[in-house]
């Protein structure tokens, strides 16, 4: 495998952990967020946007300065239903304009990386479907641009096989349109690869198809999500728990962090992601000890 082992010292304190969306009982305030994910010994949040970007940008504003507070590194998640290759011109559109708003906002929030599914095939060919994404994301590009703003947009694999998001899709989209990086979601590449993210080197491959392409880019801006998943032959169904009853299995993958010297950001998507994230966290506190 052409992966090359740096075998850095792996330094718990530049990867970043934390949750999709505010944790469970904030009761709707943005500091009791950020303080209870201080508290629980992480230090990462993605802003969930997925019903679209809801805030003032005052209140977008105030989100940044308590992200600064509380050392939280800010990510976002783009609104669910952007669909680039839509065959309705409004449709793709707004969907455009769902990113280009996240991306207006990202600096505000302190967001590095702006995460979105670029939506289903919409009827035609996977290479047709690549094409038309691919020039919108590039109209997006040229727009933000335009306005001297600018986050990463971070793509994201998709589980259902039916969605756009392979990890073939991605490296090449990654590859041809400027300021994007690949969001990897394990979970969602177990359940579209009917189950394959269970071993060392299956993980490597991807992690491998991704650095050989995009190199310091893919390395430097490391994006992930974890969480357990339920699927059938069509692909994802539900995000689940991390741990032994659902894969994929992430012990692998956080073998590999730690032997190549990687230093990705965490998100997880489980249903309480608070645990997520801290088991993802403590199992590689575990591996550093155990090697000691
Ligand atoms: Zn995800």
């Amino acid at each position: 495998m052409p992966v090359t082992f740096s075998n850095e010292a792996i330094h718990l304190a530049e990867m970043h952990f934390g949750p999709a969306g505010y944790p469970a009982d904030t009761r709707g305030s943005p500091r009791r967020a950020f303080q209870m994910i201080r508290e629980a010994g992480l230090d990462a949040m993605e802003y969930a946007a997925v019903y679209g970007l809801r805030i003032s940008e005052e209140r977008a504003a105030a989100l940044g300065a308590l992200a600064d507070e509380y050392g939280i590194t800010m990510s976002m998640h783009a609104a669910y239903y952007i669909s680039l290759a839509s065959k309705s011109d409004e449709i793709r559109n707004r969907s455009k304009e769902r990113l280009v708003a996240g991306l207006i906002f990202a600096p505000l929030m302190r967001v590095k990386r702006v995460v979105f599914h670029a939506g289903g095939y919409c009827g035609l060919t996977p290479e047709d479907a690549y094409k038309v994404v691919r020039n919108a994301l590039k109209e997006i590009g040229t727009t933000v641009l335009r306005r001297g703003k600018g986050a990463l947009l971070a793509p994201e694999t998709a589980g259902k096989l039916g969605a756009f998001g392979s990890v073939e899709e991605l490296v090449r989209l990654c590859a041809e349109v400027d300021g994007l990086i690949p969001t990897i979601d394990w979970a969602h590449l177990h359940a579209r690869t009917q189950g394959q993210m269970d071993n060392k080197d299956n993980y490597l491959r991807v992690l491998d198809t991704f650095e050989r392409e995009l190199g310091n880019r893919f390395v430097h801006n490391m994006h992930f999500h974890v969480s357990g998943i339920e699927y059938s032959q069509a692909g994802e169904k539900a995000h689940r728990p991390l741990g032994q009853k659902w894969g994929p299995d992430i012990l692998p993958l956080l073998q590999i962090v730690r032997e190549v010297g990687y230093r990705p950001t965490f998100i997880s998507e489980t249903p309480n992601p608070i645990h997520g994230a801290l088991y993802t966290k403590l199992l590689l506190d575990e591996l550093e000890k155990s090697t000691e």
